[in-house]
């Protein structure tokens, strides 16, 4: 039964920034549809253990900052050391900084490329490998953004960064499709998370991207679920290399 295909029972699945915002959404719709949970956070994700052992789901704590490589060992054998196994890898954790292009300083450029674009690589490739040992293919779900496609304003690193992740994404699908993994991206609109209390705390930027939204309003992390669910799951499984955008209609307009 068609159903039957979203479910994820006896699944494992790794969430980086799992803490809040739409790592947070996107934890508990996994444990809801029936995954295994290893949240990974710089800080504790209490709150989203809590959320998860409410309906009895699963759910287990890594602390790990994901600024640089050295986080990819202890993501992967904290998860191992956890479940034993792992399926799906959602790559959420990002950063952004926001900043005129001629003031940005090689330092704040580094520090967005590296936790947006190369973690992320190193991350997948750690699980790509324990996925072809297992051989039992898994799945790999990068976030992505608006400006995945478009320029935005006062952001270039991000901009960068996302717009390496959807060229990632569709570099890994085709490499590692021949082994059962499917790599794709979700790219989020304009979502109310920390990510933009800048932005919303501008009444004039704030305007003017509500006004685009055909939707005609912010996205929040339970807009996230639906899409994560689908990725993580075998409906999605001749699904390779794409990103899926959850805008409220920001790129159709
Ligand atoms: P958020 O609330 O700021 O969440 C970002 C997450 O990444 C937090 O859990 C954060 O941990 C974690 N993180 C950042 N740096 C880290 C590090 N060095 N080590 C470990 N974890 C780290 O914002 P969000 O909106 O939920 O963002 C989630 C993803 O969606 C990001 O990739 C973001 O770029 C992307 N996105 C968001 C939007 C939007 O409109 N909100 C739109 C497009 C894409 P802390 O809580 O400790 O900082």
């Amino acid at each position: 039964m068609i159903l039957d295909l979203f479910k994820l029972d006896g699944k494992v699945a790794v969430v980086t920034g799992a803490n809040t915002g739409l790592g947070q959404g996107m934890a508990v719709a996994l444990a809801e549809a029936g995954a295994k949970v290893v949240g990974v956070g710089r800080r504790s994700c209490a709150e989203t253990k809590e959320k998860i052992e409410a309906f009895g789901g699963s759910f287990t704590e890594v602390l790990a900052d994901l600024s640089t490589t050295a986080a990819v060992d202890t993501v992967l054998s904290g998860a191992l050391d956890a479940y034993g196994r792992v399926d799906i890898l959602v790559n959420n954790a990002g950063i952004i900084k926001r900043c005129d292009a001629v003031d940005v300083t090689e330092a704040d450029w580094d520090t967005v490329i590296d936790i947006n674009e190369k973690v992320v690589f190193f991350l997948s490739q750690a699980f790509a490998k324990q996925y072809i040992k297992q051989q039992d293919g898994g799945k790999i779900i990068n976030v992505a953004s608006m400006l995945s496609y478009q320029g935005g304003i006062r952001v270039p690193s991000y901009t960068a960064s996302k717009s390496a992740i959807m060229g990632l994404t569709k570099a890994l699908a085709n490499e590692w499709a021949k082994y059962n993994i499917n790599v794709n991206a979700i790219a989020p609109g304009y979502m109310a998370t920390n990510n933009t209390a800048q932005l919303r705390s501008d009444d004039d930027r704030s305007d003017e991207i509500l006004s685009r939204i055909p939707a005609g309003r912010w996205g929040t992390p339970e807009d996230m679920q639906g899409a994560v669910v689908w990725l993580a799951s075998k409906a999605s499984d001749y699904v390779n290399g794409y990103t899926v955008a959850v805008d409220g209609g920001w790129l159709a307009r």
